[in-house]
């Protein structure tokens, strides 16, 4: 039998008034919290930084194995016929001739004259177009205050004459850019850019250089001597380790269509504008699965797949109406179909996972630049084809950095006082168990020490005796740890504990052995992933 025992719950959480503050500072507490909680560190600190580089410590280490884990679980664990590869980042230069990044992984790169800053022409327009967007969403929001439960949302944006005038003007600006975009035609975006008037963030100026292609990847050598050496690629992406190791998998695994390939590894791209902290980064890891399909079953798998990552991201319960699709306009040269998943950073909208419809491309494009035959024999239907493929790529630096903004959190309690919490979807917290015994003394660290024994086999699990408990707590709370076991005088007589929940706070008096039944049962990898 266990019984309640509440105490501490006074603070019982009234307000999170991180909403009531600009993106800006939001991002900015995001990025000090995960520096000074261990979770990312920027690289090569003491040598004054690495741009756009960055280290995971402790903390941010376990988080992001726990998503990584995540997304094995559900993509490999759970398909039996997905499997899972971890292919070498050096790889021989033709391989990127062939998959097109020689002569088309290229961004349009302009710079300002004034500032001397460096920008995406691409994304200058991007984000010209979404301050377009956030006026219309003001016009909605203020309209919606207006007319309160009556408020029409679709007859407003099809009437409302600024918000036509806006919805006109973005669509007049995509029509051109588009266009240019499509025709990789760089003096045509510098019209639109100087079109528009847009100023450099900075120095404010309209100053700019012509556009310019700029390829994003790093080069190095293989080789002892100089004159002999090799130039290679560290790869952009990780698909391409995939595809060259289809028939190897394919045929050693005796995989029959349709199945998959997984695989997490490291992207290294060197990016124009790395300025948003993980969201852009010059080293990144990926998680990617390659679907191999049948040609004419792409639209079908693409849809099926849209749908199964969208669920994969809501079974962290983050907020549906923090993701959203967008579909691409402009298609790389080997898709015939292709989209993102968007999530709602601290800055906005952006990408945070892309659904590429990739046709045969890649693999009749290896089969021509290795002369090697790549095809799959079908012996049901007796017939030899090449297989058309479905892509999932998400980052996971991203997908870290969504999930950790949004899970940081800062409440008003109702004594007035503040608590930052990081309300951690909790299978993927890096710690799930605190133990903290109430006093350094009477047994009780030792009953402490017994009890991480019990949890820690299966759960990660800390000990925290130093300062009083309430700090302790303020400290879990913060690294996001879910439970906090506080160990008193009364556990050594009756065995009990106090199990403190992150986000209620609220106190429950319980036996170890009902404690590991509600845990389980909360973490419960079954219960997170059946969707
Ligand atoms: P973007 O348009 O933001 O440059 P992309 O369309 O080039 O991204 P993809 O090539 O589709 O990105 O890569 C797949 C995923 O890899 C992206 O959805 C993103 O999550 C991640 N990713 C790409 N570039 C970076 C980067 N520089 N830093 C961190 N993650 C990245």
């Amino acid at each position: 039998m266990y019984f309640y025992f509440y105490y501490f719950n006074r603070n019982y959480k009234i307000n999170s008034y991180f909403s009531f503050m600009s993106k800006d500072d939001k991002f900015k507490k995001v990025i000090s919290h995960a520096k000074e909680y261990g979770f990312i560190f920027q690289s090569s600190e003491i040598y004054d930084g690495l741009s756009a580089v960055y280290d995971y410590g402790q903390n941010g280490t376990d988080l992001k194995n726990n998503l990584k884990d995540y997304w094995l679980k559900a993509m490999v664990q759970l398909n039996e016929n997905i499997v899972n590869i971890d292919s070498a980042i050096l790889m021989h230069p033709k391989i990127w001739k062939a998959s097109g990044h020689v002569d088309a992984f290229n961004d349009p790169l302009i710079d300002n004259k004034d500032s001397k800053k460096r920008y995406r022409a691409d994304v200058l327009i991007e984000d010209h177009i979404a301050k377009i967007e956030n006026k219309i969403q003001k016009e909605i929001s203020k309209a919606s205050k207006r007319f309160g439960k009556s408020f029409d949302i679709d007859q407003f944006k099809s009437t409302n004459s600024r918000v036509l005038g806006y919805q006109n003007k973005i669509i007049e600006i995509l029509k051109s850019f588009n266009q240019a975009m499509e025709n990789d035609d760089l003096v045509g975006l510098k019209k639109i850019i100087e079109n528009l008037e847009i100023t450099c963030p900075i120095s404010g100026s309209k100053n700019w250089t012509d556009v310019k292609q700029f390829n994003l990847m790093f080069g190095t050598k293989l080789g002892a001597s100089a004159e002999n050496a090799t130039d290679l690629y560290l790869r952009p992406e990780t698909a391409q380790g995939i595809f060259v190791n289809f028939l190897n998998v394919q045929k050693t695994g005796r995989l029959k269509i349709p199945f998959g390939i997984a695989q997490i590894g490291k992207a290294f791209r060197n990016e124009i504008v790395a300025r948003q902290f993980i969201f852009r980064m010059r080293e990144f890891e990926q998680m990617e699965m390659q679907y191999f399909i049948k040609p004419g079953t792409q639209h079908e798998w693409y849809s099926k797949w849209k749908d199964n990552r969208l669920a994969w991201h809501l079974s962290l319960g983050l907020g549906e109406e923090n993701y959203r699709f967008h579909d691409h306009e402009k298609l790389a040269h080997y898709a015939d179909a292709a989209c993102d998943i968007e999530f709602n950073f601290p800055f906005g909208f952006k990408e945070l996972e892309g659904i590429h419809s990739r046709t045969d491309f890649d693999l009749s494009s290896h089969e021509k630049y290795s002369s090697k035959k790549i095809k799959y024999y079908d012996n049901q239907s007796n017939e030899s084809y090449t297989p058309y493929v479905l892509e999932t790529s998400i980052g996971l630096d991203r997908m870290f950095l969504a999930v950790f903004s949004k899970s940081l959190i800062e409440e008003e309690l109702a004594d007035g006082s503040k608590r930052v919490v990081l309300k951690l979807p909790k299978i993927l917290a890096p710690k799930k168990i605190a133990v903290l015994p109430l006093l350094k003394k009477d047994g009780l660290p030792e009953l402490s020490k017994q009890i991480i024994e019990e949890f820690k086999w299966e759960y990660n699990t800390v000990y925290d005796e130093k300062d009083a408990i309430g700090r302790r707590y303020r400290r879990q709370d913060a690294l996001g740890t879910p439970y906090c076991l506080t160990i008193d005088h009364q556990s050594i007589e009756d065995g009990t504990v106090t199990i403190r929940d992150r986000d209620t706070m609220v106190q429950e008096r319980m036996k170890i052995e009902e404690l590991k039944v509600k845990i389980k049962n909360e973490l419960d990898i079954k219960t997170w992933l059946s969707f």
